[in-house]
C-alpha cells in the first residue's frame, strides 16, 4: 500500500520539522511548503491525501489558502494550526472550507488522532463515489470500467478521469481551464481543445445520441455541466 500523503504548511521551522518527523514515523510521506503562495501549488499540484495548514502565514494567510484551495476544487481534508483560540471563530465562522482545527500549542497525539478520523472519512467517501449509473450507463471508478446497456465500453483513463471530475460536481458549471488544471494538472499543458475533444469521445460513447446528449451538456461560454 502506498503511503498517505500530507502537505503541511508552516512557516516556522521547528515546528514544521517537529511535524515532518512525527508524521513520517507514523508512516505518512510528507511534504511541505513554508508560505501559502507555495502551499497552493504544491496541494494543487501534489494532490495531497490530507493538508494542515497554518493561520498566521506571511503573505497569502492559511485562511487565504484555505479558501482558495476550495475555489480551485482541492477536495481533500483540511485541518488548520491556529496560534490562538480567537482565530478558531474566524476559521470555523467564516466557513472557509476548513474540516477542523487544532490550537497551538497542540499536542501531538490529538493531533494525529484528527488527522486519522479525517482520513478515514475520506476513504469512506471515495467508496462511494468509485460507482456511477446515468441513463443505462454503469461505470465503476476503481476497476476502471465502463458499460452501457449491459455492454462493455472502452475509456481511456483520461476519459475516466474527466467523468469522474464532472460527475463530483453533479449540476455545477465546470469550466474547460478547471477540467485542464485538475485533470492534466502541469503535465505537457494541452489547450482547451483537447478538452472539447475528450468531451466529444465521451459522448460518443456514452450518450445515445451524442449531438443532442442528455448527461454531459455544453454551457456556451462557460464549459461543461454533468447532470446523470
Ligand atoms: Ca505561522
Amino acid at each position: 500500500m502506498t503511503p498517505q500523503r500530507i502537505l503541511i504548511i508552516e512557516d516556522e521551522p521547528d515546528l514544521l520539522r517537529g511535524l515532518e518527523l512525527n508524521l513520517e514515523a507514523e508512516g505518512y510521506s510528507v511534504l511541505t511548503a513554508t508560505s501559502g503562495d507555495a502551499g497552493v501549488k504544491d496541494a494543487l499540484h501534489e494532490q495531497p491525501d490530507l493538508v494542515l495548514l497554518d493561520v498566521m502565514l506571511p503573505g497569502m494567510s492559511g485562511l487565504d489558502v484555505c479558501r482558495e484551495l476550495r475555489r480551485r476544487n482541492f477536495d481533500g481534508p483540511i485541518i488548520m494550526l491556529t496560534a490562538r483560540a480567537e482565530e478558531v471563530d474566524r476559521v470555523v465562522g467564516l466557513e472557509i472550507g476548513a474540516d477542523d482545527y487544532v490550537t497551538k500549542p497542540f499536542g501531538i497525539r490529538e493531533l494525529l488522532a484528527r488527522i486519522r478520523v479525517r482520513l478515514r472519512r475520506r476513504g469512506a467517501a471515495a467508496d462511494t463515489d468509485a460507482t456511477l449509473h446515468f441513463g443505462d450507463v454503469e461505470v465503476d471508478f476503481n476497476k476502471q470500467e465502463a458499460r452501457r446497456g449491459g455492454q462493455r465500453i472502452d475509456l481511456t483513463g483520461k476519459e475516466f478521469e474527466v467523468l469522474r471530475f464532472l460527475a463530483r460536481h453533479r449540476g455545477d458549471i465546470v469550466t474547460r481551464d478547471r477540467l485542464l488544471e485538475q485533470v492534466w494538472g502541469y503535465e505537457t499543458y494541452p489547450t482547451t481543445r483537447t478538452v472539447d475533444n475528450h468531451i466529444l469521445r465521451l459522448r460518443q460513447k456514452l450518450e445515445e445520441n451524442p449531438s443532442d446528449p442528455r448527461f454531459i451538456l455544453s454551457v456556451y461560454g462557460e464549459g461543461y455541466k454533468f447532470v446523470g
